[in-house]
């Protein structure tokens, strides 16, 4: 009997970042991006109702904690920390940290050389965590919005920024064209993967959406349409 009691799932709150592109960002009160779109893929293979709510990447584990979300898909890098105290879907997306520095400095070529510099990233992030284990820098600045570290850099408040490369990438592309460059190796190779509660009932549901898209060709059109091909 398909009645409200007893078939109706209820519409689950999907975390996602307010400033991470080309990933998730809000633009004009429109929530866009490779994940946003990735996502509605998904819960559309695994029949989830949902709606998203943009916060900054330093909230999302509280919010999947206390269940003001139920799951997050925001460019979140797997790592041990984070394994003991959530479940991750598989992993969507391989990619690592990168370098950036102003675009006139010819002193900072690769991560070695970073030895008494000010170096800017995202609070809470994983690469706060690659950038502050560096021997022998001066500061590891986190910033709540990775615009302000990226702003810092171009006026040059900070030698250098250590963050995710494509978003890094796309800043270079836009908003710092000119002003930025990227400079030595990939220097982490991380994951992406969507985050949730300890025994979620929506991790499987979720995992076999994702192979789903992976198989019908959704997630390369995705990929071509946001990362080039
Ligand atoms: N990948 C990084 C992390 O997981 C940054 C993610 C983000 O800003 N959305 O910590």
């Amino acid at each position: 009997l398909a009645t409200a009691a007893c078939g109706e799932e209820k519409t689950l709150k999907v975390g996602i970042e307010n400033n991470f592109r080309p990933f998730t960002y809000t633009e004009s009160g429109e929530n866009k991006g490779f994940e946003v779109e990735l996502w509605s893929a998904v819960a559309d293979k695994a029949n989830i109702k949902y709606e998203l709510v943009p916060m900054e990447h330093s909230e999302i584990n509280q919010a999947v904690k206390s269940g003001k979300v139920d799951l997050a898909i925001a460019g979140m890098t797997v790592n041990k920390a984070r394994k003991d105290n959530f479940a991750f879907s598989d992993p969507y997306f391989q990619t690592g940290l990168v370098l950036l520095t102003a675009a006139d400095n010819d002193e900072i070529k690769s991560k070695d050389d970073l030895a008494q510099k000010l170096v800017g990233t995202e609070a809470g992030s994983t690469a706060y965590i690659y950038a502050s284990s560096i021997k022998d820098v001066k500061e590891v600045r986190g910033y709540s919005d990775i615009s302000e570290a990226y702003d810092k850099l171009s006026n040059k408040t900070l030698d250098a920024v250590i963050f995710d490369e494509r978003n890094a990438h796309d800043y270079l592309q836009n908003d710092g064209k000119g002003k930025v460059k990227m400079v030595g190796e990939v220097l982490n190779q991380e994951s992406y993967a969507i985050i949730m509660k300890k025994k979620s009932k929506y991790l499987g549901r979720i995992n076999n959406g994702i192979e789903a898209v992976g198989k019908n060709g959704t997630y390369e059109t995705l990929y071509a349409k946001w990362f080039g091909s």
